[in-house]
């Protein structure tokens, strides 16, 4: 059994805790995502919840934009108890938030978070005094607060501000730089705004979402150093299919690695049919294999070349894939730390053997005109030689014996 997975270095932050999760400091990077139901269809938005809950959201945001919306949020939560969910519910409000909680007080409670976005709180003169009554009604109800800027949008008096200062110096800078500034002031001087009115430090979570790579990187690196709030990462519009999973990789994980990022969000548009639920899978993923979680046993698999004889390399590993995915949620109850558990499927003797021995368990098939025999290595020594129509079946024996005997029964 291999040691469980070291944390990078983090930043350092305040804990906020939203419902019975807590976010920052040396807590473990947090998983969340968000419905594209309509929350006023209590049925639909619990269910969907409770889906991207069993796939490992920690926490799930729902938009709360009308007043049947705001109704709703209260029969949501009574369904997602009925089916023994207890993921906490985050409020997403934009222009209407200040009214929707006044006059919804089930809502107010039964959500363990707001997301204000300072640009779409109000406008003109309402817009301060409409922030200040959601930071009251969080205090009232004993919330923490996401302020979440959106460079789609963003504060449109603080932008004009800054872009005026801009034109007046003697070498105005690059209006994109400007804006990135607008950005990160606007989340930090809405903290300070939110912290006026009495709402704790350690209440507050920061987030400024773009859509471009570079952007998002060069934008969260100046809120990391000057603020000590939890963070909150995602690539905004990240897009559809491959073109969301790597712009959001490539975003996420450069931060990741130099510690900032106390939760993450992959927006990933779903593939026509695609279940919601992806978007978890993928920020899963992308933590464990950062070596910053771990959620599921890792299955690693050469891409084969022309010396792998047939298929059924592909299809081995897939059924490895599919046999974990299969088990993890009996083994995820009973066996401790099994999320560690690492597997490789390798297609020839070049490097089969060699990562073979580097994964907790690993076979490498035969490739072509080798003798049609599988070693098997676990913990790094060779330990069975698979041969015959069943290896399959025999690979997956080994893999559940191993569990059994190597992470202990939970109360055994
Ligand atoms: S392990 Fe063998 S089959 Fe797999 S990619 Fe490498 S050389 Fe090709």
């Amino acid at each position: 059994m291999r040691p469980p997975a070291r944390a990078a270095a983090r930043r350092e932050t305040c804990t906020v805790m939203v419902g019975g999760v807590a976010i920052g400091s040396s807590h473990p990077i947090v998983v969340q995502s968000m419905t594209n139901t309509d929350t006023e269809d209590v049925a639909a938005t619990s269910a969907q919840v409770a889906e991207l809950a069993r796939a490992g959201s920690e926490l799930v945001r729902i938009t709360v934009n009308t007043e049947k919306a705001a109704a709703a949020v209260g029969p949501i939560a009574d369904r997602l108890a009925a089916l023994g969910c207890d993921v906490p519910l985050i409020g997403d409000f934009h222009y209407n938030g200040h009214l929707l909680l006044e006059k919804y007080p089930e809502c107010a409670e039964r959500l363990a978070k707001y997301r204000i976005n300072p640009g779409n709180v109000g406008f003109g003169q309402k817009r301060d005094r409409q922030f200040a009554t959601i930071v009251e009604l969080a205090l009232r109800h004993d919330k923490p607060v996401r302020i979440g800027v959106n460079w789609g949008s963003l504060d449109s008096r603080l932008l004009s501000r800054l872009m005026d200062e801009n034109a007046g110096r003697e070498q105005p800078r690059a209006a994109d730089e400007v804006t990135r500034e607008a950005l990160v002031l606007s989340a930090l001087e809405s903290a300070r705004m939110a912290e006026d009115v009495g709402l704790p430090h350690e209440r507050i979570i920061l987030s400024c979402k773009v859509s471009s790579v570079q952007d998002l990187v060069s934008v969260y690196r100046q809120l990391g150093t000057a603020c000590d709030y939890p963070l909150h990462l995602g690539l905004t519009e990240a897009g559809m299919g491959s073109k969301g999973i790597v712009s959001s990789t490539a975003a996420l994980a450069v931060l990741l690695q130099e510690g900032i990022g106390d939760t993450i969000r992959v927006s990933l548009t779903p593939e026509p049919g695609q279940p919601r639920s992806d978007e978890v899978k993928v920020a899963q993923e992308l933590l464990q294999s950062m070596g910053l979680r771990a959620f599921s046993p890792m299955v690693t698999a050469c891409p084969g070349c022309g010396r792998t004889t047939s298929t059924f390399f592909q299809t081995l590993a897939s059924e490895v894939q599919n046999f974990v995915r299969e088990r993890m949620p009996e083994w995820r109850t009973r066996h401790d730390g099994v999320e560690n558990l690492s597997l490789a499927v390798m297609g020839c003797v070049v490097n089969g053997p060699g990562e073979s021995r580097h994964a907790d368990i690993g076979i490498s098939l035969p490739g072509t005109g080798e003798a049609p025999v599988a070693p098997v290595f676990i913990d790094g020594r060779k330990a069975a030689t698979l041969r015959g129509e069943d290896i399959t079946g025999q690979f997956l024996n080994i893999i559940e014996q191993y569990v059994q005997e190597t992470y202990p029964a939970k109360g055994a």
